[in-house]
């Protein structure tokens, strides 16, 4: 009787602490305890320090109650549940900055349009199982999605980040691509950010054709309503955007334009013109160096997206980086990736993409150690290859390439995007009181930066979602919905 009796006490506190758990998102959790002790689990903790071994931490409804050396013997609440997290590592809930919701099509052939399309279902899943539990979506093509999908993730009825809207592209003329809105002027930029402002967006991304007078309104009026803007910028260098006032730069040097001969005010030279040009400099030369310094004297940070620069340098990455998502992959947006990917490797004699990615990995190096706020996301777009989630792991890898320690890759990939974002005091870190958005992972990324592609569960509001479920059920579907 007794045990009959314990038995159902058990399962009217495993049914209360299931009720509080969205249907919808039960097939993707492998673990809802209200409190949960991770025991001889590995530490790196966002702020850039070493990481730190066999450390125990807390997660109360939700939140991290503490964090203390396993020797410690912290107050492990009654009722808990505890795991023994031997061999694996802990770190925050990667902050994805440049996380678009869309993909590229696959290419439609002579005389089709080059389009985006959302990807609704499979790209919330895939940040998620990838480590991303906040992302800014810097830049939309289906604003009105962007809105609902946050809406269903925020209300518990699917599985995804916490997402940070940012508006439709503000990009001047000519627009790249059927599915932007052409700006007529610094009138019609401060028109669109107070309407997406109202809309409840939170962000703002200017584009590369935008003027310097657009810029400039839409620079005011989304300061005006207490909100940042970026910019993947083209025609406006990046040494006029900063003295504008812009908060953030996408992407970094290869897109900068400024040291392009000949370059007219306002106007976009071409990437390729810029890249060109950069390709004759060095970074450690006094123009380079005097913009990062210019940089920094305005605080703008600057978005690391070193994955999609490598998807266009010939043979990189290594293939087991791309068979890693082929299965993610529309069988036609795999085709199309392969495609350009060998074709890119077949121009690599005369390809100056090797050096623009040596060249970002410096200036990036540089920008940091002096100071400047460099953060990470995965740019979803190019021509494929570059996924949602996958690719924010790969920037981590791509970050420790470029000479950050892994505790400092992390670091720019969690912390600087929260306080980029005002979120720091939720999310970011871990520490006591902090939202429990965490990664556990297989090994130690501490000594193999690629063990964060080992990922055992993502931690959301203390809610544990396992990677696997959730690439199962979108397999196929990047490149289709
Ligand atoms: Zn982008």
């Amino acid at each position: 009787m007794r045990r009959w009796l314990s038995i159902a006490v058990a399962s009217l506190v495993s049914c209360t602490a299931a009720a509080q758990l969205p249907d919808a998102l039960k097939p993707f959790v492998k673990q809802d305890a209200p409190v949960l002790v991770l025991e001889h689990v590995r530490v790196i903790d966002g702020t850039g320090a070493p990481a730190r071994d066999d450390q125990t931490v807390v997660i109360d409804h939700g939140k991290i109650a503490s964090v203390s050396a396993q020797t410690a013997n912290p107050n492990i609440p009654e009722g808990a549940t505890v795991l023994d997290l031997t061999g694996k590592t802990v770190f925050p809930g990667l902050v994805g900055m440049h996380e678009h919701l869309f993909y590229p099509l696959p290419d439609g052939g002579p005389g089709l349009l080059p389009l985006y399309g959302e990807m609704a279902d499979s790209a919330p899943r895939l940040y998620l199982a990838g480590g991303v539990t906040a992302a800014r979506t810097a830049g939309s093509v289906e604003p009105y999605t962007d809105i609902s999908v946050k809406q269903l993730i925020d209300a518990g009825r699917m599985p995804g980040p916490k997402l940070f809207l940012t508006s439709p592209y503000l990009e001047g003329s000519p627009a790249i691509g059927p599915q932007l809105h052409t700006l007529t002027g610094p009138d019609d930029a401060a028109r669109l950010v107070n309407y997406w402002a109202a809309e409840g967006i939170t962000s703002f991304k200017a584009y590369m054709h935008i003027t310097p007078q657009e810029l400039k309104a839409a620079i005011d009026a989304a300061h005006a309503h207490g909100l940042k803007i970026t910019g993947h910028l083209c025609a406006v260098g990046f040494q006029e955007a900063a003295a504008l006032g812009i908060d953030n730069l996408e992407h970094g040097l290869v897109v900068d334009t400024e040291f392009t001969p000949g370059k007219q005010e306002g106007v976009c030279p071409g990437q390729h013109e810029g890249q060109a040009a950069l390709a004759k400099l060095d970074v450690e030369g006094p123009q380079i160096q005097g913009t990062i310094h210019d940089l920094i004297a305005h605080h703008v940070a600057v978005t690391s997206t070193l994955a999609i620069f490598e998807s266009f340098v010939p043979n990189r990455p290594p293939m087991s980086e791309e068979m890693r998502v082929r299965a993610s992959l529309l069988p036609d947006a795999w085709g199309s990736y392969t495609m350009t990917r060998a074709v890119i490797a077949e121009h690599a004699d005369s390809s100056i993409a090797g050096r623009m990615l040596q060249m970002e990995m410096q200036f990036e190096h540089d920008f940091v150690k002096q100071g400047g706020m460099l953060m990470a996301g995965c740019d979803p777009t190019g021509y494929g290859g570059v996924l949602p989630g996958f690719g924010d792991q790969r920037n981590l890898e791509l970050l420790a390439e470029a000479g950050f320690t892994p505790e400092e890759a992390i670091h720019i990939a969690t912390e600087n995007g929260a306080i980029w974002l005002g979120e720091d005091n939720h999310f970011g870190t871990i520490a006591a009181g902090k939202d429990a958005d965490l990664v556990v992972v297989d090994g130690n990324p501490s000594k193999n930066i690629a063990d964060v592609e080992k990922v055992d569960t993502v931690y959301k509001d203390g809610i544990g979602y396992d990677p696997q479920k959730l690439i199962a059920s979108v397999r196929g579907l990047v490149g289709l919905r």
